[in-house]
């Protein structure tokens, strides 16, 4: 199997001046793959270009709640080099994981279904229509979650939304497959990236630990934001030809068996 297993094809990642999207970056990248990343922290997404170099990628602020933004960064990704080929939808937001049901802050609400379902349902709409028209058999990618299968306790919006986006996903699958369109999710466990660390008010080492300690899986250190990309690599690539509607969930275990207590 080559190396390259993206060769050839354009990609558009939101979300990826940070954590899993930009983790997702570099591997596309290093897989062939010419990459438009997609935020809204415009000094990480450049630092992010410049590391990865910009023979390889591009930066284009968009707010994904926006939907002319979202429409606009397709546009973008096409002019810039002549095709697209992969959307991988990543950019999510969180309420903080101990608000209750009891508590719903709806101004809280509107946001996180604004980035979660309103800029993933752009994404797929956008990207969907520009494959439609050029006849691009593309691959479209959704990150939802554990809390997409599952409720926890704390973030009832948060897994509302992720429920949501499989369901986007699914419909997608379904109306796409006739132009060869697939559309899938990809669902993380616990990652130490910022966000986390953010609502959870732990260190990094703090929630690697807690992500390793609740997985099934043993001895291979925490869940990583590559480990997702991988993920999101075999659904984007070739390999996965007829690969469509599932939800790829990547969590060492969690979901299948239970959080084991760390
Ligand atoms: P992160 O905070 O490191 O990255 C999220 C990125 O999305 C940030 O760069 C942020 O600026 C960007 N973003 C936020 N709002 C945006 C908007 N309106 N428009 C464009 N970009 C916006 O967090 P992460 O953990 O890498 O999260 C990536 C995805 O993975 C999210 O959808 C998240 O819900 C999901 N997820 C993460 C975990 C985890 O444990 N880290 C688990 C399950 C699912």
């Amino acid at each position: 199997m080559s190396k390259q297993r993206l060769e050839g094809k354009v990609a558009i990642i939101t979300g990826a001046a940070s954590g899993i999207g930009e983790a997702t970056a570099r591997i596309f990248a290093a897989h062939g793959a010419l990459v438009v990343i997609a935020d809204i922290q415009d000094e990480l997404g450049a630092s992010v270009v410049a590391s990865i170099g910009p023979d390889k990628c591009k930066y284009k602020r968009c707010d994904v709640r926006s939907e002319k933004e979202v429409e606009k960064l397709v546009g973008f990704a096409i002019k810039a080099y002549g095709r697209l080929d992969i959307m991988f939808s990543n950019a999510g937001i969180s309420e903080k994981l101990t608000s209750t049901i009891l508590d719903v802050d709806f101004d809280v609400l509107d946001n996180v279904i604004a980035v979660n379902v309103r800029g993933v349902a752009a994404t797929i709409k956008h990207a969907g229509r520009a494959m439609v028209a050029s006849g691009t058999r593309g691959s479209i990618i959704c990150t939802a979650s554990i809390a997409a299968t599952r409720a926890g306790h704390g973030a009832a919006v948060y897994t509302a939304s992720k429920h949501a986006v499989v369901g986007l996903v699914r419909s997608a699958a379904a109306e796409l497959g006739r132009h060869g369109i697939r559309a899938n999710c990809v669902s993380p466990g616990g990652v130490s990236t910022p966000i986390v660390q953010k609502l959870t008010e732990m260190s990094q080492s703090q929630a690697e630990e807690f992500s390793e300690g609740m997985m099934v899986l043993k001895g291979g250190g925490p869940l990583k934001a590559s480990d997702i990309g991988e993920a999101a690599l075999f659904l984007a690539s070739d390999e996965s030809a007829f690969v469509t509607g599932q939800n790829l969930i990547v969590d060492g275990g969690v979901t299948a068996v239970g959080a084991i207590p760390p």
